[in-house]
């Protein structure tokens, strides 16, 4: 079923049991969503078969399956360069192998858009690193156009300008942008408004998020409820409409138990008041 324009969704953790993260979509009334790496029984063609059954019968639409990865932290900033995505050395190879399963994991369940975070991609191009990086992305770009599948880059550790210049750096039509405003915030990379505009054209998912700017060398800002941080969610969502994307607004919501729950639902009725203004306008 088609979705309507910018059909609200929420964000489902990674590692879930995938039970479970259905019943919650329903709980906290949307019905589609993003859904965090499963665990790795799930992953199995039978298993994920046996999922897109349970998927259907919900009534739920997924949109988007995100990579994830034993061994990444996300406690400060140098913990993040040493952990995740795909920039370890140690670990790429390993980490390729994964995210190859997941997205055949996700072709069985008819999802188009896989996601991840890169991890912090050196900020100099001529950096060997980053040409190595280029090469290890680009191969699974690769990987998924076989599948028919986009890479959706998740945004927030770079600016706006390197995030183009991988992209451009990459030059694979399938590779697309997953933008979390707040974690621009939270590296501190750089007002996402502007960075938006900037990678607009390869948008193909948003994470509907908030924080705060960090205050300490090093740290990490802080996330918080939808509308409490520093993005300016209404403007946010009317730059999407400018740019004219439609697709899904997936609510993320970074703690857990009930005041999970309470804080997606708050940020539903935010983003169903401010998509009424927008798409009227628009
Ligand atoms: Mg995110």
């Amino acid at each position: 079923m088609a979705l309507e324009p910018m059909a609200i969704g929420v964000m489902l953790g990674v590692g879930e049991a995938p039970e479970e993260s259905l019943k919650k979509v329903l709980d906290v009334g949307v019905t589609c969503a993003q859904m965090g790496r499963p665990p790795d029984a799930w992953l199995k063609p039978a298993k994920a078969a046996e999922l897109k059954k349970m998927v259907k019968k919900s009534g739920i639409t997924l949109t988007t399956v995100f990579c994830g990865f034993d061994g990444e932290r996300y406690d400060d900033i140098p913990t993040v360069q040493q952990t995740v995505g795909f920039v370890p050395k140690a670990t790429r190879a390993a980490r390729v192998e994964k995210a190859r399963q997941i997205a055949d994991f996700a072709k069985i369940l008819g999802v188009k858009n896989v996601a991840a975070h890169v991890g912090f991609v050196p900020e100099d191009h001529t950096d060997p690193d980053y040409k190595a990086i280029v090469t290890t992305v680009g191969a699974f770009a690769d990987y998924l156009k076989k599948n028919g599948q986009n890479l959706c880059l998740e945004t927030g550790q770079e600016t706006g300008e390197c995030l183009l210049r991988f992209i451009k750096d990459l030059g694979r039509s399938n590779v697309k942008v997953n933008f979390d405003p707040a974690n621009m915030i939270l590296y501190g990379s750089g007002e996402p408004i502007p960075a938006l505009k900037l990678v607009g054209k390869y948008v193909a998912g948003v994470h509907a998020k908030d924080g705060i700017w960090p205050t300490e060398k090093d740290k990490l800002g802080t996330e918080v409820p939808l509308g409490k941080g520093k993005v300016n969610i209404p403007r946010f969502v009317q730059t999407l409409a400018d740019i004219g994307y439609r697709g899904p607004l997936t609510i993320e919501r970074e703690i857990t138990g009930d005041q999970q729950k309470k804080d997606i639902v708050k940020a539903r009725k935010l983003l169903e008041r401010i998509r009424a203004k927008v798409l009227t306008k628009a």
